[in-house]
């Protein structure tokens, strides 16, 4: 059963558009569970009716003419309970609806079953018999199965619009549109480039070429390296291959360079495809080929020829990597696009970026947001392998993709992108007011930044100084650790460039979903495991150098505030502290001129919110990273598009957390601030303003829009809106309020596109 399961979800994967993908379901079912009838019905969620999609076994003439409403019939009561029906006679049922001159008065063993995806009813997938006796508890659990792994599929080809049959549960009118989350505000219109993360061959995209020949050439570049690197390994191991061994190794090279998966390879190309996606098209039809085959040690060769085209793919994707030219209006696509890969891409071309994984809170989506580039995250219905050199529309506001929409829609987008650039132009007249509220309460704004690319831009923002420098950023894009000369002098560019407002330097906060291309760290749980803080008092000497690096870096200039990430307990911060103290010593010691800095504890872990009292007491300040603190207080993961609708910082409990925070630092005459992205919320910095909070920081791109929010709320307003807010038992409910005051008083601009 399992076998034929997966057979199944396997060719519904490699299924091109929706109309495969039920043709296959449709037949394949009726196969295996040797039925009369296969059929599926598709939930047209505008009209509120289930369409017959596909059916096998039933004479139906006009497909169109078998619609049943919502609820109607066993199919609508399928769907209604979301739960599977199985009647030995479906004709004696009560709900039971015949369809004449079709052949279903013949049918009574029925078994429908509800294909769910997050939480919607997308379809049933029925299977009927001419027999009268309910189908077994086997046959519901392999359908049960089935309809599960096939939803995901079928929500993925519906989201992509392709085929025939999408117009009959899609009306004409609808602008189809890819939904994620929303990354970073803000409305790009670009030419899609596709990056390829790893060598997945299934994931590769087609691409139309215009030198045929250099593309044979260089496929044929890749296939030699690949024909060498087995030779290599056939020398090295030398003696050690026994003959037996020896015989595989070769079958395997024989494999690599066999006439019919080249040939092919080149002719694929020679029809105007990339050579990664005319070597897609081969490995897969031969692997499946071979996986088809009924004997046994065949159809174990298909592994080895996945893995060839992974190997000969590797080669050209590494060689494409470096030779990539970006679209002048490049919209940034890919699996799961990094802060790295965000980072090392020319800046001035990129105009939005869309990620099939990850959710607002992912340091990618932060980092783009710091660069004010749009950015849509968790769109996991995209088809990546489809969608490079497509003209993208992303609305960064709501967290949509639109792909080669219609003229008006291109129209309507693009007048609100220019409301926004009108919107940013208006907004930086703030630039020199104070962030004041209207009954005279000041709030500084800082920056978040990492990059010295931000220095200037956060200058000019009117930022009054550094509020988290993300030191792991510059030590992300090397290839080795960053010496202490190296990043003395990275500190104290952006330290010189602010003097003499506070610049807060964060000691390296890697692991989690930041990592180092130098200092992998593979872990089954990493935000639960070696992260910030637990590196680098696990490994002095990094710490050390950090410390010195940005004590000399201040040297003279006294605007330096040391942040500690990912405390989680007394002792770490009392560590830190001992260390910081001993790099002071010795630098004293040395005659250096050293003067000792501001030291602050994120809180970020819930156990740090419930020691925020005894954190306080041993720092300078506190400053509060939301973006970590929510997902260990909700327990969702940052990064995890399937759970990112949970994943909110204005959750009850999350203000609640942050609010007795702000408490326990006044309590012993600490500062509080906020550092995570709940800083650069419109509708959050209310509630901040409300709670008392010293300080704000945020991306560049945030801040106008944060002090228009300051300069149009009194704090005593903020208040009682605060009071208000946590009456509300959901995250939801406080946002709905929040959005509508920020309409009220004429500032909805923040909130979507356009003014
Ligand atoms: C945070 O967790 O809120 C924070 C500011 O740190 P980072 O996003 O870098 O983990
Ligand atoms: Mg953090």
């Amino acid at each position: 059963m399992i076998e034929t399961l997966q057979s199944i979800v396997q060719k519904v994967n490699r299924a091109r558009n929706l109309d495969n993908v039920l043709s296959i379901i449709v037949h394949e079912v009726r196969k295996a569970m040797e039925v009369d009838v296969a059929s599926v019905y598709l939930t047209d969620f505008e009209r509120k009716q289930h369409v017959l999609m596909l059916t096998e076994g039933l004479d139906v003439k006009d497909m169109d003419a078998i619609r049943l409403d919502e609820g109607e019939g066993l199919i609508g009561l399928v769907a209604r309970r979301a739960e599977p029906v199985n009647l030995d006679e479906a004709q004696n049922h009560p709900r039971y609806k015949l369809f004449k001159g079709i052949g279903a008065e013949e049918l009574h063993a029925f078994l429908g079953v509800p294909i769910i995806y997050q939480r919607d009813v997308l379809g049933v997938l029925v299977v009927q018999c001419c027999r009268e006796s309910a189908f077994s508890e086997g046959d519901v659990a392999f359908m049960v199965t089935l309809a599960a792994q096939l939803a995901g599929a079928i929500a993925h080809a519906e989201a992509r619009g392709q085929g025939n049959s999408i117009q009959k549960i899609k009306s004409a009118t609808t602008e189809l549109f890819i939904k994620g989350v929303p990354g970073a505000p803000g409305v790009g219109i670009g030419t899609a480039m596709v990056l390829a993360q790893e060598a997945d061959i299934s994931l590769v995209p087609d691409r139309q070429v215009d030198d045929i020949d250099e593309e044979v050439f260089r496929y044929q570049d890749a296939l030699a390296q690949v024909v060498k690197e087995i030779d290599d390994m056939k020398e090295a191991l030398g003696e050690q291959l026994d003959e037996e061994s020896r015989v595989l190794f070769d079958a395997y090279a024989l494999l690599v360079n066999s006439d019919s998966i080249v040939e092919n390879v080149i002719g694929k190309i020679r029809q105007g495809n990339w050579a990664e996606g005319g070597l897609r098209d081969v490995i897969q039809g031969t692997v499946q080929k071979f996986a088809d085959m009924d004997d046994p040690y065949l159809r174990e060769r298909a592994d080895d020829i996945q893995d060839i085209g992974q190997r000969i793919l590797q080669k050209l994707v590494d060689k494409d990597k470096k030779e990539r030219k970006y679209p002048r209006r490049t919209v940034l696509v890919g699996e799961n696009i990094s802060a790295t890969d965000l980072a090392e891409a020319p800046t001035k071309n990129i105009v939005a970026v869309v990620s099939t994984r990850g959710s607002s809170s992912s340091h990618a989506a932060i980092l783009a947001r710091g660069m004010g580039i749009p950015t849509v995250m968790g769109a996991e219905d995209l088809d990546l392998s489809e969608s490079d050199g497509l003209e993208f529309i992303v609305d960064g506001y709501l967290g949509r993709i639109y792909i080669e929409s219609s003229a008006s829609v291109r129209q309507e987008y693009s007048r609100l992108a220019q409301e926004d650039t009108q919107l940013s132009r208006e907004l930086n007249s703030l630039r020199k007011l104070p962030a004041q509220t209207p009954d005279g309460t000041t709030i500084p704004l800082y920056v978040n930044t990492g990059l010295m690319a931000d220095i200037t831009p956060s200058k000019k923002s009117g930022a009054e100084g550094v509020g988290l420098y993300r030191t792991e950023f510059p030590f992300m894009i090397r290839d080795r650790f960053p010496g202490e000369e190296e990043q003395r002098h990275i500190y104290r560019q952006t330290l010189k460039a602010f003097i003499p407002r506070p610049v807060t330097l964060r000691t390296l906060d890697i692991g989690g979903d930041k990592a180092l291309p130098y200092f992998p760290i593979e872990e089954e749980n990493p935000f639960l495991g070696w992260r910030g803080i637990r590196v680098t008092l696990d490994h002095r000497d990094i710490f050390l150098t950090q410390i010195r690096a940005m004590l000399r870096a201040a040297s003279g200039l006294d605007n330096l505030n040391i942040l500690l990430p990912m405390i989680s307990d007394l002792g770490e911060l009392e560590e830190a502290i001992f260390l910081i103290d001993q790099v002071f010593a010795e630098m004293q010691d040395d005659g250096e001129e050293v003067s000792w800095p501001k030291i602050g504890a994120m809180i970020e872990v819930p156990s740090a919110v419930y020691q925020a009292e005894e954190m306080a007491q041993r720092v300078d300040f506190l400053s509060i990273g939301t973006n970590d603190l929510t997902q260990y207080l909700l327990a969702v993961d940052r990064n995890n598009s399937r759970v990112a609708k949970l994943y909110d910082s204005l959750h009850p409990a999350v203000l609640r957390a942050i609010h007795q925070v702000v408490e326990a630092g006044h309590k012993y005459g600490r500062p509080v601030g906020v550092c995570g992205e709940i800083a650069g919320d419109p509708a959050a910095a209310i509630l901040l303003l409300g709670m008392g909070v010293d300080n704000l920081s945020m991306t560049v791109a945030g801040l106008p829009r944060i002090k228009w929010v300051i300069r149009s709320f009194s704090q005593r307003d903020a208040r009682i809106m605060l009071t208000r807010a946590l009456q509300f038992t959901s995250a939801a409910a406080i946002r709905e309020y929040l959005n509508s005051a920020l309409e009220g008083a004429g500032l909805g601009g923040l909130l979507r596109a356009g003014k």
